[in-house]
């Protein structure tokens, strides 16, 4: 489980993120939904170690992780923007957070991962070649490569056209089930949210408002600002 402690984040004098407690079960697929800096990057850029609290304390699967840097912590990041590699093929970007990537190991292990999101057939492209929805696909096998125990997600879906979007959320949330690990998958887009979350938190003003299952936050929303922030499509 990925528990987060008294977890507050100040900038000098501004409180991003105010005494978090949030305990997220192995395998659920956790939704982070609320406005615009509302706090949702900072809590995910804390899991993931690029950003340290000013208070509290975080642990996967029983370790506490908070001094440790982002890369010795059992997780992986996906961000809006894909990052792949220009100059490398969609293997070699998926082998790349790999240990020795060049070897026949590795190398499996990535077209297993590029397998897994259904482009085997493009391992040799370069990313330009890809549209956008495959090179989303591309990093999020690249992340899922070395079998973090929780993936986090910042808005992956943020830079795609609505169609295409809704059509990588179901993908996305079959992908999960398939893997079984735990997503923490942050956005403002309530119905993305709703749709794919098995628990969703809905957070406002660095708070977590209200957290649970997408039915009872529809049905018994406790803060006017969680009814309204569901009721409308933004
Ligand atoms: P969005 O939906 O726009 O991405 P968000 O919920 O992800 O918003 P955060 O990026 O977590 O919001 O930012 C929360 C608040 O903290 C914002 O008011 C932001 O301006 C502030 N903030 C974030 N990073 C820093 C920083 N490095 N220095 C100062 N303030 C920051
Ligand atoms: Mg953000």
């Amino acid at each position: 489980d990925l528990h987060l402690s008294g977890i507050t984040k100040r900038f000098s004098s501004f409180v991003a993120v105010k005494e978090l407690d949030l305990v997220v079960p192995s395998g659920t697929f956790f939704a982070l939904l609320g406005p615009s800096g509302c706090g949702k990057s900072t809590t995910l850029r804390m899991i993931a170690g690029l950003e340290a609290p000013s208070e509290g304390s975080i642990s996967i699967g029983g370790q506490d992780v908070t001094g440790l840097a982002s890369h010795q912590r059992p997780v992986n990041t996906v961000f809006q923007s894909y990052a792949l590699f220009p100059h490398m093929s969609v293997l070699e970007n998926v082998a790349f957070g790999l240990k020795r990537k060049k070897d026949k190991q590795a190398m499996d292990k990535a077209k297993a991962g590029l397998e897994l999101v259904e482009l085997g057939h493009l391992a040799n492209r370069k990313p330009i070649q890809l549209s956008g929805g495959q090179q989303q696909r591309v990093a999020l096998a690249r992340a899922l490569v070395n079998r973090p125990q929780v993936l986090l997600l910042d808005e992956p879906l943020g830079a795609l056209d609505m169609k295409l979007r809704r059509q990588m959320q179901l993908e996305l949330k079959n992908i999960q089930t398939e893997v079984g690990l735990t997503f923490i998958h942050v956005t403002h887009d309530q119905e993305e949210a709703m749709t794919m979350a098995d628990v969703v938190a809905v957070m406002n003003g660095g708070r977590i408002e209200q957290m649970g299952p997408p039915r009872e936050l529809y049905e018994l929303p406790k803060t006017a600002f969680v009814a309204n922030f569901l009721g409308k499509s933004n």
